[in-house]
C-alpha cells in the first residue's frame, strides 16, 4: 500500500500484520478475560489492509463488527530472536491501525476453541494512516490514542498502559517468528470498543501520528 512517510509516499510491502490480543488490562476486563502474562497474538492478513480515506466492508457473514484503536508498529530491518535494545534501532516508524473485528464470529470461534482468521482476516478489515512517522521522533510509551465514530469519543487512552511496551513486545514475538522489513505490529486496543454500523464515519488518532478516517459500507457483492 502506498502510505506517507516524511514527505514522500512510500510503498509498504509487509510480508505480514501481527495483531496483539489484551494489551491494555481495561480492554481485557470489558472483554470478560485477563490480561496474559506472556504476550498473545494472532496474524491479520496482508490482504485486509485499507488505506486512509477508504472503506470498511461489513461482511454478509456477522451482524456485529467492532472498531478497536491500536498504535502499529513498522519494521525496518529484519528482527530474529532479537533483545529488547535491538528492537527499538529497527522500527521504521508508527502509525495508527485499526483492528477491524467480526466479534460474532470471533466469539463463537473463541466459544468452539477455534481460530480467529475468519473474524480478524475479511477484506478491509485493517485501515491504516495517516502516516508513518519515524521512529525517531516519537516516544511509544507516552502516546495519547483515540476513537471517535460519527464525531462522539468511544475510546481514549495512552500506550503507556500496554501490558507488554513495544520494545519488549517485539522482542517476544521475534523469538517466534522472523520479522521481515515493513512488517506491521498492531499493539492491542485500550477500552471502549464497540460496533459499526453502515454509514458511520469513523476517526482515529494518535498523538504525533495524526488521524485516521474511514467510511464504513454494508457489502452488496
Ligand atoms: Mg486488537
Amino acid at each position: 500500500m502506498l502510505i506517507d512517510f516524511e514527505d514522500h509516499k512510500f510503498d509498504l510491502k509487509p510480508t505480514k500484520i501481527i495483531a496483539v490480543a489484551r494489551n491494555y488490562r481495561a480492554h481485557a476486563t470489558e472483554m470478560n478475560s485477563t490480561a496474559p502474562e506472556e504476550p498473545q497474538f494472532f496474524l491479520k492478513p496482508v490482504s485486509s489492509l485499507t488505506s486512509h480515506q477508504g472503506t470498511v466492508v461489513l461482511p454478509r457473514m456477522s451482524q456485529r463488527v467492532d472498531y478497536e484503536v491500536e498504535l502499529a508498529v513498522i519494521i525496518q530491518n529484519r528482527l530474529k530472536k532479537c533483545t529488547p535494545e535491538q528492537v527499538m534501532n529497527s522500527l521504521l516508524g508508527y502509525t495508527v491501525f485499526v483492528d477491524v473485528t467480526a466479534r460474532d464470529i470471533q466469539n463463537e470461534a473463541k466459544k468452539q476453541g477455534m481460530p480467529w482468521a475468519i473474524a480478524k482476516g475479511f477484506d478491509t478489515f485493517a485501515p491504516m494512516g495517516p502516516r508513518i512517522v519515524d521512529a525517531k521522533k516519537l516516544d511509544p510509551a507516552n502516546l495519547d490514542l483515540w476513537l471517535k465514530v460519527n464525531g462522539a469519543f468511544k475510546q481514549q487512552g495512552n500506550t503507556r498502559s500496554m501490558i507488554h511496551p513495544v520494545d519488549k513486545l517485539i522482542a517476544y514475538i521475534s523469538q517466534i517468528m522472523t520479522l521481515e522489513p515493513h512488517d506491521i505490529i498492531a499493539t492491542g486496543t485500550p477500552e471502549g470498543i464497540g460496533p459499526m454500523k453502515h454509514g458511520d464515519h469513523m476517526e482515529a488518532g494518535i498523538d504525533g501520528i495524526g488521524i485516521l478516517e474511514f467510511a464504513v459500507k454494508t457489502d452488496k457483492e
